[in-house]
């Protein structure tokens, strides 16, 4: 009867076992990784078999196809580890389960105090009307010393003729991808890397790939004008969304940018507030 001892446990264990395979699944429905992992289950199968007929030359190479398998599947699925932790690290539920908010409220207040929506919004929709190309990057926490480093230096405010001039196709900076940090346009032509997603839709090029290769690697927000169709659209996490209105632009910047500046106006009101009731005594 041992087999027939189920308790609580086993039960929270096997809808875990359960939801993390789901999640798993769902992330990596539309990936490469999906196929990788199909060719690792075959390799399991064909293991169990091996084993279960016991021969011996072919179980000792897949013992030893086995021990150095772990090391394999961290670097064969290092894009879809690092994506999925940063999602992880950004999900709202998680961050409020850890405060990881709270946390790093001053660095993120850092970050976006100063962003200028409206100007680069105003941008966008100029270059969408002109078939201007633009490519724009904003991290969150992501370090991009390596991505600025390939390209111009700058410490500019943000205004959206800035902007014009930057994409502008004669001038000298307009190739390659500007990035916006700490409210700042702090590098222009800098090289992205290019997504090696299969799946990513087929009308599009370069500029659009290396937005999501960008998105895939960071945190970062990645918007991006194309030249050819006039259209705007944003990457983050390694997905595209597509031909979005000025309006959703401006959404998507203030949801990612602007919620903690809210936020942190908030919390200066209480500390004022809580400083003015101790002097009240
Ligand atoms: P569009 O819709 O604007 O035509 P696209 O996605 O079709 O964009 P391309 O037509 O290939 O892409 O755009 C080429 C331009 O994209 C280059 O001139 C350059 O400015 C930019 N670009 C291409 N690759 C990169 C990269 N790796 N990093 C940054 N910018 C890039
Ligand atoms: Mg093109």
């Amino acid at each position: 009867m041992g087999f027939l001892d189920f308790g609580f446990v086993d039960l929270i264990d096997i809808l875990l076992s359960a939801y993390l395979l789901y999640i798993l699944y769902i992330k990596l429905k539309d990936t490469t990784a999906m196929n990788i992992l199909a060719g690792i289950l075959i390799v399991y199968v064909l293991w169990m078999v091996v084993k279960a007929l016991d021969m011996s030359l072919m179980n000792t190479i897949m013992d030893r196809i086995a021990s150095v398998g772990v090391l394999a599947l961290v670097i064969v699925f290092q894009q879809e580890i690092r994506k999925f932790l940063l999602e992880m690290g950004n999900t709202s539920t998680f961050k409020r389960l850890f405060s990881l908010e709270r946390i790093f409220q001053k660095v993120i207040k850092k970050s976006t105090e100063e962003l200028n929506i409206p100007e680069i919004v105003n941008a966008c929709t100029q270059f969408a009307k002109d078939y201007t190309g633009a490519l724009m990057v904003f991290p969150n926490q992501s370090d991009l010393t390596s991505i600025v480093t390939t390209g111009e230096k700058l410490d500019c405010a943000i205004t959206a003729r800035l902007l014009g001039s930057l994409f502008f196709k004669n001038s000298p900076l307009h190739d390659g991808a500007v990035i916006i940090e700490q409210g700042k346009i702090t590098a222009a032509k800098c090289i992205l890397p290019l997504t090696q997603n299969p799946n990513v839709p087929s009308n599009i090029g370069t500029r659009h790939r290396s937005a999501i290769g960008m998105s895939e690697v960071s945190d970062s927000l990645v918007v991006v004008v194309s030249e050819e169709r006039g259209e705007i659209s944003y990457c983050e996490y390694g997905s595209i969304c597509q031909d979005v209105t000025p309006a959703q632009l401006a959404d998507k910047l203030k949801e990612r940018f602007a919620v903690t500046e809210t936020r942190s106006v908030i919390s200066k009101r209480h500390f004022m507030a809580r400083v003015l009731n101790f002097l009240k005594g």
